[in-house]
């Protein structure tokens, strides 16, 4: 599966499109971003947090993702953000083709050497790999606080190491920090586009931009332009459930679930479309 996932991330590179990566912790989510995805012909990653699987299942995604496929199998499931060996190995071992090693928050060598570790086992089993290297900060979720005040230098991705934690880990694809958070936040992400050029140029590996919700449609053309191949997003998707939620808990006329839920899913897969035609991956199956 690797392999496929690996030709599939050397064509948006080619075609100059990016790969969307959406979460999700229920069916009404997954539904709407497959719905998504079938409309608009468009290759998709569904992808599932710590928190988030635990909530849903991690067999239960791995299951979910199997009928999927049948159906659709332009779809790969990816493990988001997974901070240790043994959660990379449970991911692994469930059946998840693709996972992300979150080592960010790691002190630089010790991100590599777990990363590697990471790498290795992945690989082994025929998965494809996601590092990470610079904070990605705040969670999925809407903020008080401006994203300029928190972001400093420091927490950005830089381009001579992002080239030397590429080689000594051998990760397919790498996430990094140029002025992206994760939420929403009082100001709008500023990106460095130049660190982006640069860490391209030096890695010449796939790279992933985190912390997608807010960023302008402009902003992730560029991104793609200069080497994003694959964005994820989930805070708008959160936000889409529980305004449609809400809604359809006031209008409801009895307790029938699939009445009250009814709007959910094409919620959602409003969201994912729009993003879906920005990212350039409509028609690409
Ligand atoms: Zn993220």
């Amino acid at each position: 599966m690797r392999h496929q996932i690996i030709s599939l991330y050397k064509k948006a590179d080619m075609k100059g499109f990016a790969i969307g990566a959406f979460n999700f912790s229920t069916n009404e989510i997954l539904k709407g971003i497959i719905t998504a995805a079938q409309k608009l012909k468009a290759p998709v990653i569904i992808a599932t947090s710590e928190g988030e699987r635990n909530f849903f299942g991690c067999d239960e995604s791995v299951a979910m993702y199997n009928v999927i496929k049948k159906k659709y199998p332009y779809v790969i499931l990816h493990a988001d953000h997974t901070h240790s060996f043994q959660e990379i190995k449970k991911v692994v071992d469930a059946g998840y083709p693709s996972v992300h090693f979150d080592g960010s928050k790691l002190q630089y060598r010790h991100n590599i050497r777990e990363t590697k570790r990471a790498v290795d086992y992945a690989h082994a089993n025929n998965v494809f790999i996601e590092g990470e290297l610079g904070s990605i900060t705040g969670g999925s979720t809407t903020h008080k606080e401006k994203l300029k005040d928190i972001l400093t230098d420091d927490l950005l991705t830089n381009p001579s190491q992002a080239k030397e934690f590429v080689e000594l880990t051998g990760v397919d694809s790498l996430a990094i920090s140029i002025g992206n958070a994760h939420g929403i936040w009082k100001d709008k992400p500023k990106l460095d586009f130049e660190r982006l050029k640069q860490i391209k140029e030096q890695t010449g590996k796939f790279l992933v931009l985190h912390g997608g919700s807010g960023i302008s449609a402009n902003d992730f053309r560029k991104s793609v332009e200069l080497g994003i191949n694959k964005i994820n997003i989930n805070t708008e998707l959160r936000i889409a459930f529980a305004h449609a939620l809400i809604k359809g808990l006031h209008t409801r006329e009895d307790y029938t679930p699939y009445k009250y839920l009814k709007n959910v899913s094409p919620t959602v897969s409003k969201i994912v479309e729009e993003h879906i035609i920005i990212f350039k991956t409509n028609n690409k199956i």
